[in-house]
């Protein structure tokens, strides 16, 4: 298999608008991949898929559709379809409609305010109508869930699920406990029975342990040959499809193993490796296309992200147990130290020039994680690049695309 970016004509990543253009874009410029196309059209339909589905029967819930909940869903015959993706159908209009019909605050997360839009503009349309929320999340969502509800949705919100960085022994053990009565709450509320199917849910663990591995081997065979799948196709398919798989699990499955038989058939490429700017890529999957276009066209490649397969759930304990020890011992467990633990493995296992931390406007939340992590880094002089983005699709700014190139070519020199 041979493949080489300067086949397609490259387009300005100032020119990126609309993420469709993007994705078909993306899919030429891995002319050399019927895997890589097969995930970006995956990640494309996702949400018509499933609101489809929905309609023709199958039950089907919107929730950010990652941590404990895929494997849970999937265990009560239930889709899950990740809010988080409906950034792509948001634009100017959707911000209006959360700032003068709900009356949220301007400064509020564009995250929140395109989602409560997305919502809004499907009431009433027949579609999924269900919204498992967490109270985890930030303020702005907890409030956007309470507005949803005065709207007719049917809103579940299980509790903090925070672990703080010294919580082990006996206090873990009572978290766990509790995690486990809240996915009983859980399928409660999606199933009106306070029970799980335990093969279904071991099933579930099983696949994804699979498949965690799976995508192990990619990003091993990725370090060797870094340009062979793009930064898009590199966040869509770690950052969002190993968590849910885009709501087809059997056929994101056979994405990835034709995607494992492309890249072992791969010859590596000496110049590659002379070449590549290893980069860490810590936070969210940006909107803003044109900033990975910016990336791959400065010379960097994200070999590492903090949604990396690094935990495997346990298999010898019961399957609730397991999905509850997987929560608390995972990237998002609750302290920042947990998901910088994680992107400092990967910098070290990759040993990369940089990390690149995305985030939303509007989000304090994150941005204090964000700050703590540069300093961790800035004081191994590692250099970090702190880049805020919007929710909604549309042209990256200038600032951010000039940032992104002068830190990649910072590297490179
Ligand atoms: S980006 Fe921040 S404020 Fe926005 S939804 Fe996420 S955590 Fe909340």
């Amino acid at each position: 298999m041979t493949f080489n970016i300067r086949t397609e004509k490259q387009i300005r990543p100032e020119d990126t608008a609309t993420q469709k253009e993007y994705v078909a874009y993306c899919k030429k410029v891995h002319h050399y991949s019927p895997a890589v196309q097969k995930l970006l059209t995956l990640s494309e339909d996702y949400i018509p898929d499933a609101e489809r589905a929905y309609k023709n029967g199958r039950n089907a819930v919107w929730c950010a559709a990652n941590n404990y909940q895929p494997p849970l869903l999937y265990s009560l015959g239930v889709i899950p379809v990740s809010y988080t993706e409906m950034g792509r159908y948001s634009q100017r209009e959707e911000l209006l409609i959360a700032e003068d019909y709900y009356q949220f605050p301007a400064e509020t997360c564009s995250m929140v305010k395109c989602t409560v839009a997305q919502w809004h503009k499907r009431i009433n349309t027949g579609t999924i109508n269900r919204i498992l929320g967490s109270a985890s999340s930030c303020e702005p969502f907890n409030l956007a869930w309470e507005v949803m509800g005065e709207q007719g949705y049917d809103i579940f919100n299980n509790e903090v699920i925070y672990r703080g960085p010294t919580v082990d022994g006996e206090r873990l053990e009572q978290l766990i406990g509790f995690m486990v009565e809240q996915m009983l709450d859980v399928a409660l509320w999606l199933t009106g029975r306070r029970k799980i199917d335990e093969s279904k849910l071991r099933y579930e663990i099983v696949r994804k342990n699979r498949l965690l591995c799976k995508l192990k081997r990619v990003l091993e065979l990725r370090t060797a040959r870094p340009f062979y799948m793009k930064s898009l196709a590199v966040i869509l398919t770690l950052n969002v499809g190993l968590n849910n798989y885009f709501g087809q699990p059997e056929e994101y499955e056979a994405a990835i193993d034709e995607l494992i038989s492309e890249l072992e058939d791969t010859p590596v490429r000496e110049t590659d490796q002379k070449d590549v700017i290893p980069l860490v890529w810590a936070g969210g999957t940006g909107q803003e296309f044109g900033v990975y276009e910016a990336i791959d066209q400065a010379g960097g490649a994200i070999l590492g992200l903090r949604s990396g397969p690094f935990r495997l759930y346990r298999e010898d304990v019961p399957p609730l147990e397991s999905l509850a020890r997987w929560v608390y011992g995972n990237s998002v467990a609750g302290a920042g130290v947990y998901a910088r633990n994680v992107l400092a493995a990967e910098v070290s296992r990759l040993k990369a020039r940089g990390v690149i931390l995305y985030g939303y406007i509007g989000c304090s939340f994150a941005s204090v994680d964000r700050e703590m992590w540069r300093r961790f880094f800035h004081g191994q002089d590692l250099p970090c690049l702190n880049l805020e983005g919007s929710f909604q699709t549309g042209l990256p700014t200038g600032q951010v695309l000039t940032r992104v190139k002068a830190f990649v070519e910072m590297l490179a020199a």
